[in-house]
C-alpha cells in the first residue's frame, strides 16, 4: 500500500494495535483488513447468505486505494473489543442537576471511546435564577459548560484520541453576553469549540437595527432585550480576538429537520458539520477526489463512473457502520437507529483542483465544487434508496419529510467533514478546504510536528524544470507562492493557498457545496492577521445571506499553538 511518511507516523500513533507491552500487533494493511471485514458482515443481518468475503475485498480495496476512508472511530475500533465506531454525539442538557451530570458521565463515555460531543446549554436557567429545591440561585449554562470541560480533561480519550465538544447557545439565552466572551481567556473552555445559535428574527433585528427579546428558557417569558447590532458586533470582535465564537443558523438546521415531530435540531457535533436531534449519533465517510480522475489526450478529467461507483460502495459501507458499531449508550443506539443517518463527504478537493489547473478562488473551481457534490449528493441518495428495497427504509420514513417520495435507508446521506485526521492518511487537502500551504508544519497530537510538502506542486515543478531547493525553501518560509519571483504567474494563479483566497470565495465555496449536502459543511474562513473586525462582519453576513448553515472564521495569528501555521520549524 502506498502511503506518505506521515500517514504511517499517524497510523502508528494512535490506529495500530498494540499488545499489553505497547508492542505494534498488526500493520497498516492489517488495520484496513480488520475494518473491510468487520464492517462487510453487517451484510449479514439482511441476508445470511451474503457473499461478505467479495464485499470486504470491495472495502478493502477502496481504503487501500486511499478511494475512500470512513471517520477515525471507525479505522480505530472497527473488529475490536471496543468497536464504537462513530465521530459525532449530540447529548442533550436539560434544566436539572441530576440531567446536567448525566450528561457529564455520558459525553465522558463518548470521548472514552473516541467521538466527539455537541450540546445545546439553551435549556439551562440563567444565571442568578432562583433553584426552588434549595432556596440558593442558579450559575447559568457557562459554569456548567467548565463542568464538562474538565471532564473531557481528565478522560483524554483513554489513549485514543482528545475529547472534542461543541457549546452552543442561543442567541436569545439571557447569558448570551457571557457565553460570546467564555473563551476570551485562552486557558478557559480548551476542550469546547464554542457556537451562537442564531435565529432568523435575530439576524432581522440586526438588519433593521432594532433591539431582540431575551427569553427565559424555563417559563418562556421575556426577561428583557438587547441591541441586535451591539450583539452582533461583540460577536465578531470576540471572533476577530480568538476564532471563537462561530455561528450556527439553528432555523436553517431546522428546515432541514427530516423529523421534525421529534423534536427540535438544537445542536451540532464538535467542529459543526453534523445537526443532530439528542441522543443521535452519525458515522461519517470521506472520497478522496484526486484519486476520482483520469488523464484523457494528456489532461485530466473527471472520472464520473468511478466516482459513482465509489459513492455506491461508500453508502453501503456507512450503512453497514450503523449496524457493525457498539454504542456507548442503549439510548443513542435506539435513537440512531430511527433515522440512520450516514454522512458522507469528500476530501482532497482542493488538490484536485491543482491537477485540472483550476484556480479555487474562481468561478469555475466553484462550479465543479457544485457540480461534483450535486453528483455525490444526488448518486449518494439513489444509493440509499437501493439499499432500502432491500434493507426498508429508515425507521421513521413515514414520520418524515420524504415520506411522499421513494423509501430512503438513511435520513441524511451527505456531510463535509474537516478530515483532520484522514487527510494526512491520504496525503491530500482536507475536505473542501484551500491547500493551507504549499509546505508547512502541522502540530498533531502530543506537540509532534509534521513537516509538509504539496505533492502536486512538487510534480507539477519537477516536470516543469522549474523544482529547486531554494525555491522550495522560499514556499516553505511564506506558505505561499504569491512571493515567488521565479515562478510564472500561470502556475501561481492556480496554486493558491488558504490565505491567498480571500475570505468571500471560501464562503462562496462553502455555500456551494452547502446546496448539495444534506447535512452541514466544516470550513474555516481564513482571514490575515491584518484583517479588520469589519471583514470579519462581512463574512458573517455573506454566509447567512449564500444559504450556509454556519460558520467559522480564524484571524492568522490569533491563537497560541494554532493547529497549522506557516513557517519553518526552528
Ligand atoms: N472529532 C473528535 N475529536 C477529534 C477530532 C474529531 O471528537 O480530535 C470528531 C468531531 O465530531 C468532528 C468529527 O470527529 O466534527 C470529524 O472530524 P475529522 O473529520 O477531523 O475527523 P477524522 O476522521 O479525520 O479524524
Amino acid at each position: 500500500m502506498k502511503i506518505t511518511k506521515n500517514a504511517r507516523a499517524v497510523l502508528e500513533r494512535r490506529y495500530l494495535t498494540r499488545d499489553t507491552h505497547g508492542q505494534l500487533t498488526e500493520t497498516v494493511e492489517g488495520l484496513f483488513r480488520r475494518v473491510a471485514d468487520a464492517i462487510a458482515a453487517a451484510d449479514l443481518n439482511y441476508n445470511s447468505a451474503a457473499d461478505v468475503l467479495t464485499t470486504a475485498d470491495r472495502f478493502y480495496n477502496m481504503m487501500t486505494e486511499l478511494d475512500f476512508l470512513p471517520n477515525s472511530p471507525t479505522l480505530m475500533n472497527a473488529g475490536r473489543p471496543l468497536g464504537q465506531l462513530s465521530a459525532c454525539f449530540v447529548l442533550p442538557i436539560p434544566d436539572s442537576m441530576e440531567a446536567i451530570f448525566d450528561g457529564v458521565k455520558n459525553a465522558a463515555l463518548i470521548h472514552k471511546s473516541g467521538g466527539g460531543t455537541g450540546f445545546s446549554f439553551s435549556r439551562l436557567r440563567m444565571q442568578g435564577a432562583s433553584v426552588n429545591s434549595t432556596g440558593g440561585v442558579a450559575s447559568g449554562p457557562v459554569s456548567f459548560m467548565k463542568v464538562f470541560n474538565a471532564a473531557t480533561e481528565a478522560v483524554k480519550q483513554g489513549g485514543t484520541r482528545r475529547g472534542a465538544n461543541m457549546g452552543i447557545l442561543r442567541v436569545d439565552h439571557p447569558d448570551i453576553m457571557s457565553f460570546i466572551t467564555c473563551k476570551n481567556d485562552k486557558n478557559e473552555l480548551t476542550n469546547f469549540n464554542i457556537s451562537v445559535g442564531i435565529t432568523e428574527a435575530f439576524m432581522k433585528a440586526v438588519e433593521s437595527g432594532s433591539p431582540y427579546n431575551l427569553i427565559d428558557p424555563g417559563t418562556q417569558e421575556i426577561t428583557g432585550q438587547l441591541d441586535a447590532k451591539e450583539v452582533f458586533d461583540t460577536i465578531v470582535t470576540s471572533a476577530w480576538q480568538t476564532g471563537e465564537p462561530g455561528i450556527i443558523f439553528l432555523d436553517r438546521l431546522n428546515s432541514n429537520n427530516v423529523v421534525p415531530g421529534q423534536g427540535e435540531i438544537e445542536a451540532t457535533n464538535p467542529c459543526g458539520e453534523q445537526p443532530l436531534l439528542p441522543y443521535e449519533s452519525c458515522n461519517l465517510g470521506s472520497i478522496n477526489l484526486v484519486n476520482h480522475l483520469k488523464l484523457e489526450n494528456g489532461c485530466y478529467v473527471l472520472d464520473t463512473d468511478k466516482l459513482a461507483k465509489t459513492i455506491h460502495d461508500a453508502v453501503h459501507f456507512l450503512d453497514n457502520v450503523i449496524d457493525a458499531n457498539v454504542y456507548p449508550l442503549d439510548e443513542i443506539e435506539r435513537v440512531t437507529k430511527l433515522t440512520r443517518k450516514i454522512g458522507l463527504g469528500v476530501m482532497g478537493f482542493a488538490d484536485m483542483l491543482l491537477k485540472l489547473g483550476i484556480p479555487y478562488n474562481s468561478h469555475e473551481g466553484v462550479a465543479l465544487g457544485g457540480r461534483i457534490m450535486e453528483m455525490v449528493n444526488t448518486i449518494g441518495h439513489e444509493a440509499s434508496m437501493e439499499l432500502a428495497e432491500i434493507r426498508g427504509a429508515f425507521p421513521l420514513f413515514e414520520e418524515s419529510i420524504f415520506k411522499e417520495g421513494k423509501p430512503l435507508r438513511n435520513a441524511t446521506v451527505t456531510t463535509i467533514a474537516p478530515n483532520g485526521t484522514l487527510s494526512i492518511i491520504a496525503g491530500v487537502s482536507s475536505g473542501i478546504e484551500p491547500v493551507f500551504a504549499y509546505a508547512y508544519i502541522r502540530n498533531v497530537m502530543d506537540n509532534t510536528h509534521l513537516i509538509e510538502i504539496n505533492e502536486t506542486l512538487k510534480a507539477r515543478l519537477t516536470d516543469e524544470n522549474l523544482y529547486s531547493d531554494q525555491i522550495m525553501e522560499e514556499v516553505a518560509e511564506h506558505g505561499t507562492l504569491a512571493d515567488s519571483s521565479a515562478l510564472p504567474e500561470a502556475l501561481k494563479k492556480v496554486f493558491v493557498c488558504a490565505h491567498d483566497v480571500s475570505p468571500s470565495w471560501h464562503v462562496k465555496m462553502q455555500a456551494e457545496f452547502q446546496k448539495h449536502t444534506d447535512n452541514a459543511v466544516s470550513k474555516t474562513v481564513n482571514f490575515s492577521n491584518t484583517a479588520t473586525k469589519q471583514d470579519v462582519a462581512e463574512v458573517y453576513q455573506l454566509a447567512y445571506s449564500l444559504g450556509c448553515k454556519g460558520t467559522t472564521i480564524y484571524r492568522d495569528g490569533s491563537r497560541d499553538g494554532q493547529v497549522l501555521n506557516i513557517g519553518k520549524v526552528n
